[in-house]
């Protein structure tokens, strides 16, 4: 064997797996990014994603016994969500704990308390793997050349569209939206995180994020033929609630997976486990995922205590309590989602809180 378990993936959820498992095996993690690059990362690089840490994650890192370093922080930091509704006109804050932060660095950060104790290779590109009873096979390309690696276990955390997730499980899908976050340079602060409800423009939501010095402007659209008409209708109405975007700006998309049933939801077969969105945890009412990549990691990591015989079965077992609190989401998503029953939620004020200024 080279290594005890391939991790697939050094985003936060590959990360944390990696460094809770490696005092008691031999770990390799791939990526087909390079997180030590030293480039400046004001601007939008890394994993595309609105870099809010909400409150489960907060509490997972509080669990793994971590604090965040300051420079991971984002400016400015935000103490409420604004909702609005564009189909209403109905507009309503609450008060809301997230930390605001620099993805791209969370992820450098996290990588980096694996260092030394783990084999990290970057700009590694994962193809496939075999999976038999004694052990898997990787093939990933690294520098023009595909290579192979033998291991006992593979883990997914190659996020959404995971390759990985693919393979192992071929015939479960789940319901995959477009996410395209456009980055305005502008001096406007906005010291909110919006989310705003408009069936025309898509039946999940879409946010506005602002991020030293940017205002994020992005939207979770099922049909990626019409990105850009919908973001044309989405800015021309969002202008009328006073925003102001720039006609330069700098735009970006990945995909974005939203689980509607836990049987979506996929966790180990043989020698292989998902975590993170790889395995679709993620909330399906807010696009939430940093918790659910550290709870998922934390839950094989637990799964892997009595070595790697018959892990796959205790993963499925611990994995219990993510399951349901998908479900409860997914119970929950309604009340956001079905455009009578938000209206009759924002319309009865109930916790809102009332903002004297910054109307925007
Ligand atoms: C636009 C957007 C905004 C979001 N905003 C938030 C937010 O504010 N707060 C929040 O909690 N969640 C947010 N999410 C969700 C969150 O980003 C994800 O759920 C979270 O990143 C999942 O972590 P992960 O480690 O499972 O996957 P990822 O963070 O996606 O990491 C996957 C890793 O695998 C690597 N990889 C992928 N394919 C391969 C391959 N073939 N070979 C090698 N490596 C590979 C990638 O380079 C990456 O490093 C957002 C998502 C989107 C799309």
């Amino acid at each position: 064997m080279d290594f005890d378990i391939a991790v697939i993936g050094a985003g936060p959820a590959g990360s944390t797996l990696a460094r809770l498992i490696s005092e008691k095996f031999n770990v390799v993690v791939l990526d087909k990014r390079d997180l030590n690059s030293t480039a400046s990362t004001n601007f939008p690089q890394g994993k595309n994603c609105g870099g809010l840490l909400a409150p489960d994650a907060q509490k997972m890192l509080a669990k793994f016994g971590l604090g965040l370093p300051s420079k991971i922080l984002a400016e400015p930091q935000l103490f409420s969500v604004k909702a609005i509704d564009l189909g209403t006109g109905l507009k309503c804050h609450y008060q809301r704990h997230y930390i605001n932060i620099d993805r791209q660095k969370l992820d450098a950060w996290l990588l980096s308390l694996t260092l030394g104790k783990i084999q990290y290779e970057s700009n590694s590109f994962y193809l496939s793997h075999s999976d038999s009873s004694e052990y898997c096979e990787v093939s990933y390309r690294k520098g023009g050349k595909v290579k192979k690696i033998r291991v006992k276990a593979v883990v997914g955390a190659d996020g959404a569209n995971s390759a990985v997730r693919r393979i192992t499980f071929p015939s479960k899908s789940l319901r995959r939206y477009l996410s395209v976050q456009e980055w305005h340079e502008t001096g406007e602060a906005t010291p909110y995180f919006s989310s705003i409800f408009d069936s025309q423009i898509t039946d999940f939501y879409s946010w506005t994020i602002p991020k030293n010095g940017y205002l994020i402007l992005g939207s979770a659209l099922k049909n990626p033929s019409d990105i850009f008409s919908k973001f044309r209708v989405l800015k021309e109405k969002l202008r009328k609630h006073g925003f102001v975007f720039r006609e330069n700006f700098a735009v970006r998309g990945c995909y974005l997976e939203r689980p509607m049933n836990v049987s979506e939801l996929a966790f180990a077969k043989g020698r292989t486990a998902l975590v993170g969105e790889a395995g679709g945890f993620i909330s399906p009412s807010s696009a939430e995922g940093l918790s659910y990549a550290f709870w998922s990691a934390l839950n094989l990591a637990k799964s892997l205590e009595n070595g790697i015989s018959g892990f796959s079965e205790r993963y499925i077992k611990n994995s219990k309590n993510i399951s349901l609190n998908i479900a409860g989401k997914i119970v929950k998503s309604p009340f956001m989602f079905n455009s009578f029953l938000r209206k009759a939620i924002m319309k009865s004020k109930l916790n809102s809180i009332e903002v004297l200024e910054t109307e925007t």
